[in-house]
């Protein structure tokens, strides 16, 4: 029997025990689902050992546990592969709104319905059948697997860092492929290339040291307030949208022609995305198309101000202090720490006379993620999405940071592919997340086609 002949036998029995996964209530946000938490991880490590994976191990960190198995008899001629994923879930609530309750999932209409199914329960367990599939049928795989699962990414993997780094040897690779991931649509496929950065700071303006009567000192004083309008309007030019900080586009890798023309391809209307967020026009920098704004170039957002009256009505105050919160998504090759510099160089240089302006460095910086052209695992794993999928996929990016892509690339130096087969709407953080069960199909027949291409 074939691969194919096998995931088709044992289908009904691997959509049974993705139920069962899913049944487990396993929410890392939540100090008393800690015991289920671990009992997710133990019931991923069985797994692993029913599937033919050798030296599984449920891994302590600081926090919840992560899960991991190998299988690194390939020869050392061939690769060897991580794969990732995550047993943790979202909370559940509100659990009046769910059609089914999310920890006794069920299925309907071709879906699994239940907490985690779609992210990342089912999602991570494809690469698992995939395989025992190719286990169960040659006997071997064609390159050296890894698998590393954790518990902890929907509360942000707080102790992965030093996790992934004490572990580097253990998981060391070639390739990784995270197996929690999108497709673009549930017919389309796409290949994620870039991630944005993020680093947030929090600007300081202060004047007279309390609240004064603006009847008796306004005129006499400069406002905190006004001077904080004032610096932050000079971050950005109104018109053309570009951020006016100096050097702040000096690391920026400028879109190539041929990724512009990638960007150019994934459907897009312009009018349909002002009328769905009622908007009269878009806006930002100006030469970029809004997609290529969105995708691949850095922003600066205001995200909060305070100071001065918020109350009803007038009152005549002269504010001893305000302050903003600034945020900037990052794109290739910028650095967090280097635009919160510049930030804070901009404000010295712009402070009006008369009031102190000094800027916070926020926690969560995040690096941006730019997979170079021509990656030797980003190509394999779109010709075999063109061959499942029966197109080509889109050439994506994403306006957000999905921190355990930096976080292998820093410690393991390695660009993760995104390889997972979940769908934008499944629910995937909402009531009544559901998994299609044809995309678990199709995913455990990209999987086992990926690591034969890899073996080649
Ligand atoms: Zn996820």
């Amino acid at each position: 029997m074939g691969w194919q002949d096998y995931l088709d036998t044992n289908q009904t029995r691997f959509e049974q025990e993705l139920l069962d996964f899913v049944a487990i209530p396993s929410v890392s946000a939540k100090p008393d689902h800690m015991p289920d938490v671990e009992r997710a991880a133990q019931w991923v490590a069985a797994r692993l050992d029913k599937a033919g994976i050798e030296n599984t191990a449920v891994l302590p960190t600081t926090g919840h546990p992560a899960v991991y198995g190998d299988w690194l008899h390939a020869g050392a001629d061939k690769p060897t592969v991580l794969i990732y994923g995550h047993f943790d879930v979202q909370p559940a609530e509100p659990f009046d709104l769910w059609l089914s309750p999310p920890f006794q999932p069920e299925i309907r209409d071709g879906r699994v319905w239940g907490r985690g199914a779609s992210d990342d329960k089912g999602g991570m367990f494809i690469p698992i059948l995939a395989t025992e599939a190719l286990l169960a049928t040659t006997g071997r795989l064609p390159v050296n697997v890894k698998f590393l699962f954790e518990g902890q990414e929907e509360i942000g993997s707080p102790d992965m860092p030093p996790f992934i780094a004490a572990q580097a040897r253990r998981l060391s690779c070639d390739m990784i492929f995270s197996a929690d991931g999108l497709q673009w649509t549930a017919d389309e496929a796409q290949l994620v290339m870039g991630l944005k950065g993020l680093v947030g700071v929090e600007l300081i303006v202060e004047g007279a040291q309390a609240d004064q009567h603006s009847g008796l000192h306004g005129g006499g004083i400069n406002n905190p307030l006004m001077a904080l309008s004032q610096i932050l309007a000079s971050m950005k030019d109104a018109q053309t949208g570009r951020i006016t900080i100096d050097g702040f586009y000096d690391d920026v890798v400028e879109l190539t022609v041929e990724d512009k023309e990638d960007i150019a391809r994934v459907p897009f209307d312009e009018a349909e995305y002002c009328a769905e967020l009622g908007v009269t026009e878009a806006f930002g920098e100006e030469g970029y198309t809004v997609r290529e704004r969105l995708w691949a170039r850095p922003t600066l957002e205001l995200n909060g101000l305070t100071g001065g009256y918020q109350g009803a009505g007038s009152k005549t105050v002269l504010p001893a202090r305000a302050s903003a919160k600034i945020t900037c998504r990052l794109v290739a090759n910028q650095r967090p720490e280097r635009i919160a510099e510049l930030i804070a160089a901009h404000v010295a240089a712009h402070t009006p006379p008369g009031v102190t302006a000094r800027i916070e460095h926020l926690a969560g910086d995040a690096d941006p993620f730019l997979v170079p052209r021509g990656h030797n695992a980003t190509q394999a794993a779109g010709e075999v999405l063109r061959e499942v999928y029966g197109a080509d996929p889109y050439v994506t990016r994403v306006g957000g940071s999905i921190p355990i892509m930096t976080l292998f690339l820093r410690a393991l130096g390695v660009h993760g592919v995104m390889f997972g087969f979940s769908i934008a709407d499944e629910n995937l953080h909402a009531p009544n997340e559901f998994f299609r069960l044809e995309n678990f199909r199709r995913g455990q027949t990209a999987y086992c086609r990926l690591l034969e291409r890899l073996g080649r």
